[in-house]
């Protein structure tokens, strides 16, 4: 599953309980991946204490001594911060984040990068990212705490993946042509005629409204000939 090749990476955390918090969420979204830079404290039993059931998640995480050393194998590097810096960079939402990982990461390895909690990421650190995710707040009061950031960010990634997932699947659907579907409603008409249900000059309207309740539905080719076969027996049955 493509959310593997995600990573979250947070730098320079002060407080133990945001990197045990920010676990607990990736947990919930279905993200495993945890690099810490540099974190103040770690392990540490506030850490574990926020986590809950994610502890699984903090002893797999990956401590590392540089920012470089975190977005090693890394072919896309999204930072995140609280204020659009006057710096030349592409901003995006949480969303585009989601929608962009999705198409991404089927061989390629993301890190979606959090800064410090009272500082963010230096100039430097958003130098090394393709581009900077900022998640609409209100003006007045845009800075989140850092957990948060993560949880918003791997909820959008997890449903844009999710929706991608279901979008491929629905791609192996065969669809029934339009020639089959209009076949299917001769039939449908014809056999509502033969069980007397149908009389064209008393509702002519139902026929437009059957196809109308199908068309909702966008049938399969498996789906028309499913319910061709049931016309086809309920004719046999009222020829008798
Ligand atoms: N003054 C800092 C705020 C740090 S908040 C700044 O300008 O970024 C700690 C971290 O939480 C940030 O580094 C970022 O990773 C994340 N964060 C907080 N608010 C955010 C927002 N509105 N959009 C995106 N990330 C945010």
């Amino acid at each position: 599953m493509s959310l593997e090749n995600i990573r979250i990476v947070m730098i320079n955390t002060s407080h133990p309980g945001n990197i045990g918090a920010a676990a607990r969420v990736m947990k919930n979204m279905g993200l495993k991946r945890l690099y810490l830079v540099q974190p103040k404290s770690f392990p540490n039993y506030e850490a574990t204490a926020m986590a809950s059931g994610a502890s699984d998640l903090l002893a797999n995480a990956v401590v590392c001594d540089s920012f470089e050393e975190a977005l090693a194998g890394c072919h896309l590097v999204l930072g995140t911060t609280a204020r659009e810096r006057k710096i030349q960079h592409e901003f995006i939402n949480a969303r585009e984040a989601g929608l962009l990982t999705a198409d991404e990461t089927k061989q390629q390895q993301v890190a979606l990068v959090f800064g410090r909690e009272r500082t963010g990421l230096t100039n430097d650190e958003t130098g090394l990212c393709h581009k900077l995710i900022n998640i609409p707040t209100n003006p007045d009061y845009s800075s989140l705490n850092v957990a948060s950031a993560v949880q918003i960010v791997s909820y959008e990634v997890m449903m844009s993946h999710a929706s991608h997932d279901s979008a491929a699947a629905n791609s192996s659907i065969e669809y029934a042509s339009s020639e089959n579907v209009q076949r299917f409603y001769q039939h449908l008409e014809q056999t509502l005629v033969d069980i007397d249900f149908l009389k064209v000059k008393q509702s002519p309207q139902l026929m437009s409204k059957l196809r109308h309740i199908y068309n909702r539905v966008r049938l399969s080719e498996d789906e028309v000939n499913i319910l061709r076969g049931i016309l086809t027996k309920t004719q046999k049955i009222t020829s008798k």
